[in-house]
């Protein structure tokens, strides 16, 4: 059996670490990172408004209040655009019916 020739050797061991090397340091850093991010420090930072933000931007109705304008359970009123209880028959604010 004939040998691989062994620039090609070396040539396929430079590609393999270039490859993998990169990869290895991103984990790394991104494990990293974990250990030392301190979440009470983050949430004796932020300011009540900040921590709602965030905490709508996490949940499903967070979600929903922003793609629709409103909160899941109330219907906006199309007329002076209050915000009412789904399933009221006119508006509290111009008595406007909505639903
Ligand atoms: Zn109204």
């Amino acid at each position: 059996m004939q040998l691989p020739d062994p620039g090609l050797l070396f040539r396929l061991a430079v590609a393999v670490f270039v490859i993998v090397t990169p990869t290895l340091m991103f984990l790394g850093l991104v494990r990293l990172l974990e250990r030392v991010r301190d979440d009470d420090l983050i949430y004796r930072l932020m300011t009540e408004e900040e921590l709602r933000t965030v905490e709508r931007s996490h949940s499903l109705a967070g979600f929903v209040e922003e793609v629709t304008g409103t909160t899941p359970g109330t219907v906006r009123c199309p007329d002076c655009g209050a915000i009412n209880a789904a399933g009221m028959g006119s508006c509290v604010e111009c008595g406007a019916r909505v639903g």
